[in-house]
């Protein structure tokens, strides 16, 4: 394709997928002007609606060529800002490359594109027996693109891995236009393991177009054990342990009082309300297997004394458990008009110390804290609630979101489990990472994208951040799709 200047840039766009799939303009773009992190917005020059692997290669030339930046969108989900637009940059929306390619049983794979349902992996696997493990909590709606950029979990992830666990090909459009393939359909990779270099690369190495998934055998039976305490600590030592009693459950999860009480206001998952914490332990695998490792489960769990204890009876029973946990995000919203869902991790051992400093934290923000977490791995999940109609209520949100990553820092662990860099936690890469592995980091990029195009402004903390709309009401609200009543 010839190269275009920016003059000729919009027109060339219109003629390569027509007027229809080319929004511009305050109204049309609205729904894209933010993600899930939606205290930010911004607005893109453009967003297009490809359909095809083909058409994402010319969108993208045409960016390369006339030095336009722009990213990809899934369903637009992510927490840290990920999928904020890109200062007058193009948003290339992939929801309509969903086609679910290939299922292969014998091989235990399936061949995706991006805009795929996470959930839909695991639907269309099902006949087989098979499924595919990673289960973000939004998997009803996020997609295999924005799973792979983040290196998605969810509260399966314990035993058999994140996203990067489970990607074992990929056809990727480099931010110059030129098309590859990484990996292949198996885990035995030969060379450097280029497909775990772009899984959580974000969005800044370019764009997937061809995921090839592992899939996996249905456990044959699961047992779930919910056990409610009267102390978040308990909660806490209790998953320290079943680690240390040897058990590897597929998942445990904890969750406090305030996410509690808003999961059982959204889904009535009919969670104890008086609870001070929570823990869901969930066994998966044969029968035998599962039979002989609930025994010592209970017991387990039975020395750190919790004050009711239930067993999921059926199928029906563990979804409806499962759903109050799942849930727990968006139902937080009935708590509060918004909220700031933090994500970061801490030694497993220094668990009980993070939730008692970030309780002390919020009390001296004079901030209401819910807390739901990956326990099995240390990965917390602190929902900051406040209200932005409130002058001055979400900076001294984002400012007690600092210091709650300062600390998993300071804990020795890490200023994101799952959600990702973005935009949201740019400035505190640098507190993490020392300046020798911020070059590096940079240098990968810069020799991958050499412009910069791709999720401009994203990660790093001296990219330039997009230019923000003013904070407000958000433009779903304003058009009455959403309310805070
Ligand atoms: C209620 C709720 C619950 C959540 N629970 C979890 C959870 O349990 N675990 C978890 O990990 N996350 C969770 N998330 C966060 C979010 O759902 C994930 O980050 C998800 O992977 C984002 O997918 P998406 O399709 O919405 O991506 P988007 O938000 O649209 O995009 C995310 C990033 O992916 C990039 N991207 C999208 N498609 C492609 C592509 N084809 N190629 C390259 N880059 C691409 C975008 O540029 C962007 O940087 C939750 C979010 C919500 C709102």
């Amino acid at each position: 394709m010839a190269p275009v200047d920016a003059a000729s840039f919009h027109d060339a766009l219109i003629q390569r997928l027509g007027s229809e799939r080319v929004l511009t303009g305050a109204a049309p773009m609205a729904a894209y002007e933010s993600d899930a992190l939606t205290a930010f917005r911004a607005r893109p020059r453009a967003v297009v609606l490809v359909e095809s692997a083909e058409e994402v290669v010319d969108v993208v030339r045409l960016c390369a060529a006339a030095e336009v930046p722009f990213l990809a969108r899934g369903s637009g989900t992510s927490l840290s800002g990920g999928s904020l637009p890109v200062d007058d940059g193009v948003v290339i929306a992939m929801n309509r490359l969903n086609r679910i390619l290939e299922v292969d049983p014998v091989r235990r794979i399936a061949v995706v594109e991006p805009g795929v349902v996470n959930l839909a992996v695991s639907d269309a696997a099902a006949p087989y027996g098979l499924y595919y493990s990673p289960d973000p909590s939004s998997q009803s709606v996020c997609t295999i693109g924005g799973n792979l950029a983040f290196n998605s979990g969810g509260a399966h992830c314990l035993k058999y891995g994140m996203t990067s666990n489970h990607v074992l090909g990929l056809e990727v459009v480099l931010p110059d236009g030129e098309v590859v393939e990484l990996g292949g359909d198996s885990l035995e990779g030969v060379g450097p393991d280029l497909v775990g270099l772009f899984v959580g690369s974000e969005g800044l190495f370019g764009i997937a177009t061809k995921i090839t998934l592992r899939l996996l055998p249905r456990p044959e039976t699961f047992f779930t054990l919910l056990a409610a305490y009267d102390s978040l600590a308990a909660a806490g030592e209790a998953v320290a342990a079943v680690v240390a009693s040897g058990l590897l459950p597929g998942a445990m999860e904890i969750m406090d009082n305030l996410a509690i009480e808003a999961a059982e206001a959204a889904v009535g998952a009919g969670y104890p309300l008086d609870a001070e914490g929570l823990l869901i332990v969930e066994l998966e695998g044969e029968k035998q297997q599962v039979a002989a490792e609930s025994e010592l489960l209970l017991e387990v769990v039975r020395q750190s004394k919790p004050y009711l204890e239930h067993i999921a009876s059926d199928a029906d029973d563990r979804m409806r458990i499962w759903k109050g946990r799942k849930s727990a995000f968006s139902a937080v919203g009935r708590l509060s008009p918004d909220y700031i869902v933090q994500d970061g991790v801490v030694p497993r051992s220094r668990l009980g110390e993070a939730l008692t400093r970030i309780q002390r934290l919020g009390e001296r923000h004079g901030i209401r804290v819910a807390n739901v977490f990956h326990a099995g791995d240390g990965n917390l999940h602190p929902l900051i609630l406040f209200d932005g109609r409130v002058e001055g209520d979400l900076e001294r949100a984002e400012e007690l979101a600092g210091e709650i990553l300062r600390l998993c820092i300071d804990l020795g662990g890490s200023i994101t489990g799952e959600h990702g860099v973005g935009m949201e936690k740019r400035q505190y890469l640098g507190e993490m990472f020392d300046d020798a592995d911020l070059d590096a980091m940079r240098r990968i990029r810069t020799a991958i994208d050499p412009g910069e195009l791709a999720n401009r402004g994203k990660m790093f903390p001296d990219a330039e951040a997009p230019a923000l709309l003013s904070h407000g009401p958000h433009p779903l609200e304003v058009a009455g799709v959403i309310s805070r009543e």
